[in-house]
């Protein structure tokens, strides 16, 4: 069995204000080592269930935040970013996925919510539905066959894993208070439950593959201001559907991620630091 965990930071352990996840600030210098400390508990828990191999994806921001040397030396991790399948990069040689250090998506309630960009865009939907990274991410997992068996963050990004994969483990480090407070476990104790949740992962999953799901796959991004809608409009097959809102549709998961990417990367360009 192989496993790809992919690692975001604002569901990390402790993890609740921006700084926490901003790289090059002091805080994140802290929080890097709260985030590998998590990390370390799934793929020690993930070998005792029976992995034959765990490749960390680094899955946020420049997605150079994970501390090598105080990586597992079992796993291997792939670190920077321009990957073509950037958060999910490895899923296509992977048996099972872990979602770690998960959010809520933009608009929902949960610490720090958002979906790819932290300000610009205010919701996703997939086929009308309302979609975090997770929802998203387990789509496409789906579409190659690969279950997602634990997912880590606050109570909120659990519950909607519930959702999204109802037979993955999970595993909450923290309560929501609101966007940027949350009631945190100490990482001592969440090293413990992610620990065993990831040793119970693969046996819970039993070599089942989830169903693919149907396509095509219609996004709708609504966003917080009508230049930024304008903008990416650019990409072909993206159109207007309201004055902030874009909708376009393909028929796989796999070029309908890629096309989010483009999508949330055209947003970046367009916004400004203070009008966004
Ligand atoms: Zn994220």
């Amino acid at each position: 069995m192989r496993v790809m965990v992919s690692a975001d930071m604002e569901g990390a352990t402790g993890v609740t204000a921006p700084a926490d996840v901003e790289p090059g600030t002091e805080q994140w210098q802290r929080f890097r080592r709260m985030l590998t400390g998590d990390v370390n508990a799934a793929v020690d828990g993930l070998f005792a269930g029976g992995a034959a191999d765990v490749v960390i994806n680094e899955a946020h921001s420049t997605q150079r935040n994970v501390l090598i040397e105080e990586l597992d030396p079992r796993a291997s991790m792939i670190t920077g970013r321009h990957k073509p399948l950037a958060m999910m990069q490895g899923i296509e040689d992977a048996d099972a996925v872990v979602f770690l250090g998960y959010h809520t998506g933009a608009g929902e309630r949960g610490v720090l919510a958002h979906t790819y960009v932290w300000s610009g865009l205010l919701e996703l939907r997939i086929n009308g539905v309302p979609a975090s990274e997770g929802r998203m991410n387990a789509l496409l997992a789906a579409e190659l066959g690969v279950p997602v068996v634990l997912v880590t963050g606050d109570d909120l990004t659990c519950a909607d894993a519930e959702t999204y994969a109802p037979d993955a483990e999970r595993v909450t480090v923290k309560f929501c208070i609101s966007r940027y407070a949350a009631r945190c476990l100490a990482p001592a104790r969440t090293a413990v439950l992610i620990r065993e949740a990831a040793e119970r992962a693969l046996p819970a999953a039993g070599g089942r593959t989830p169903p693919r799901p149907e396509g095509p796959f219609s996004f709708e991004v609504d966003m917080s201001a009508t230049h930024l809608a304008e903008f990416v409009t650019a990409i072909p097959g993206v159109e207007l559907s309201g004055r902030r809102t874009v909708t376009y549709t393909l028929p796989t998961m796999f070029e309908a991620v890629r096309c989010f990417r483009a999508v949330t990367a055209l947003i970046g360009a367009a916004k400004e630091a203070v009008f966004d």
